[in-house]
């Protein structure tokens, strides 16, 4: 059963083409790693699943519905679909409970106390029971990003989108987020991530997509593409992040 679903996609902004009528179906379950080129238009078909960006032609439809419906529809799709930032994006003026709370409260409409309840266990779930109390500029980064994790989970999305949730964060604070990335992954939730983290790629990826020029031109198996990439293009773009 595919989850996403893009029929020809085409996005622009006035008249720069960054996604060309990319076709992709995502099923329940996988774990996309989506890699490619800086400004190849990762970050773009991700914000078009959560309806962030309007795309210009094509469809597509996520959980059965079309992100040109507009209005309330788009609001759905939104809780449909968790997002995660290279910047954690957290507000600042806020504790970390208070953080998860927030999309409880405001998106789920569920009241006070057992909002904060919830957003505990979500903290207990990213391994931050302990830091309920404090604000973002208290935690490191790794913290601030598992907690901006425990964010969009609160919402209780059907998938999770990843932009880079690792690359601006020291290498030793990588792992507990990338932790935190695979245990999701086993739960069985969909998701799409884009990272240059490859051996994310290879030990949870289910599927490996590479981008150029706002076109997919490899998609296929982590492992043996990892192992032989074909494509001169790819082999080249894995010198450089590996
Ligand atoms: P990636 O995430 O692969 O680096 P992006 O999706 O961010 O690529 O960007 C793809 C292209 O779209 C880039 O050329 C970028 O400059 C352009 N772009 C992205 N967002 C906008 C925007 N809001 N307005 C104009 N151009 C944009
Ligand atoms: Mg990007």
């Amino acid at each position: 059963m595919s989850i996403v679903e893009f029929r020809k996609v085409t996005k622009a902004f006035g008249p720069v083409v960054v996604l060309q009528e990319v076709d992709l179906s995502i099923s329940v379950g996988e774990v996309v790693v989506l890699i490619g080129p800086s400004g190849s238009g990762k970050s773009t078909l991700l914000r078009c699943i959560n309806a962030l960006e309007e795309i210009t032609s094509g469809d597509l439809i996520v959980d059965g519905i079309s992100v040109r419906a507009g209005g309330s529809k788009v609001r759905l799709i939104r809780q449909e679909a968790g997002m995660v930032f290279q910047q954690f994006n957290l507000f600042p003026q806020m504790t970390a409970l208070e953080n998860v709370a927030f999309g409880l409260r405001h998106v789920r409409g569920i009241g006070g106390k057992e909002a904060n309840k919830q957003a505990n266990a979500l903290l207990a779930k990213v391994g931050l029971a302990e830091r309920g109390g404090h604000y973002p500029s208290e935690l490191s980064g790794g913290q601030q990003q598992r907690v901006a994790i425990a964010r969009a989970l609160a919402i209780k999305p059907k998938l999770m989108l990843f932009d880079e949730p690792t690359s601006a964060l020291d290498p030793e604070l990588r792992h507990e987020v990338l932790q935190v990335m695979r245990s999701l992954a086993e739960e069985g939730m969909t998701m799409v991530v884009v990272t240059h983290e490859m051996a994310f790629a290879r030990q949870v990826g289910t599927r490996l997509i590479f981008m150029e020029g706002g076109k997919i031109t490899v998609d296929g198996d982590p492992k043996s593409l990892l192992a032989s990439p074909d494509n001169p293009r790819l082999q080249e773009f894995l010198q450089h992040v590996e």
